[in-house]
């Protein structure tokens, strides 16, 4: 829990996808769906704008019954982005995720976008240090009552 997120993107990786805010929707929601991913960072010009993922689309066009081939991904994401330092542990990043009810987390380090911790890579990474855990301690019980 207290391993930082720089370790989980060392694995991870460092892709980052994402998306200009002049595209539309509709292209948005077929390159999540081509990628199998939630949600995809809005990027303009090498600058960080904002994030939209699955819930705006679904929350922002599907209730006013838009057409997602004429609303630009500018008018439906999410302008105030919540991001981190790399040097952030699981456990706070588990924190923020589970506070705010998003499930995204960009890394930025100096103004230098190094990538997207999403709720699922913190919850296969607890689940991974749970388990070595277990099983070190059941090594140590059972070496110690042979
Ligand atoms: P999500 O659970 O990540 O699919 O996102 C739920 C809502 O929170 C959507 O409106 C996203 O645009 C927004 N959101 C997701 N990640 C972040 C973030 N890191 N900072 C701010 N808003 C976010």
């Amino acid at each position: 829990m207290q391993t930082p997120l720089v370790r989980l993107l060392h694995d991870k990786g460092h892709t980052i996808y994402s998306i200009s805010s002049s595209a539309t929707v509709y292209d948005c929601a077929v390159k999540m769906t081509e990628l199998s991913i939630g949600a995809l960072l809005v990027i303009d010009n090498n600058k960080l704008k904002g994030i939209i993922s699955e819930r705006d689309v679904v929350r922002k066009l599907i209730g006013c019954a838009c057409d997602p081939a004429a609303v630009l991904v500018a008018d439906c994401m999410t302008k105030n982005l919540v991001t981190v330092p790399p040097s952030t542990t699981v456990q706070e990043a588990m924190r923020i995720v589970t506070k705010r009810r998003f499930r995204h987390l960009p890394v930025v380090e100096n103004g230098k976008l190094l990538g997207v911790i999403s709720i699922g890579d913190l919850t296969r990474w607890v689940m991974l240090s749970q388990e070595q855990e277990i099983s070190a301690l059941t090594g140590y019980i059972q070496g110690e009552t042979r």
